[in-house]
């Protein structure tokens, strides 16, 4: 997808600080971090919305909750607690069309959120 953010990040075409990466997602810090981790993880494969998951992208989608545990508990939040964001289309605000976790933690965070 040429015109995708995040495939840019993917391809190193827009820079990023990457914190993992392997042969199914990458992660990186948000560049605009609403909590002191604020973690994006993208899988390799575009795929714009949740809605377009298929039962084809199982293993894809759990693969970047193990990942995302994996990063929360390197950066010391798995006592503390966070949490694991997928906004969809408009009324969740997803901004950026190629499906990502926000892995949120170092604050306490409110909920019901905004
Ligand atoms: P959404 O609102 O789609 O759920 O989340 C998109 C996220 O991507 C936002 O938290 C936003 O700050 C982040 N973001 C947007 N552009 C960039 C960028 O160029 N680099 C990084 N690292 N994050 C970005
Ligand atoms: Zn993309």
């Amino acid at each position: 997808m040429p015109d995708c953010l995040f495939c840019k990040i993917r391809d190193g075409k827009i820079p990023a600080k990457v914190i993992h990466r392997d042969d199914t997602c990458l992660a990186f810090d948000d560049i605009n971090p609403q909590a002191p981790t604020h973690v994006i993880l993208i899988p390799l494969v575009h795929v714009e919305t949740v809605n377009d998951l298929t039962s084809e992208h199982r293993e894809l989608v759990g693969h970047l909750t193990v990942a995302a545990a994996k990063v929360a508990k390197e950066r010391g939040h798995a006592d503390g607690g966070y949490r694991l964001v997928m906004n969809c289309n408009r009324d969740a605000g997803q901004t950026v069309f190629h499906i990502h976790l926000h892995l949120l933690a170092g604050r306490p965070l409110l909920w019901p959120p905004g």
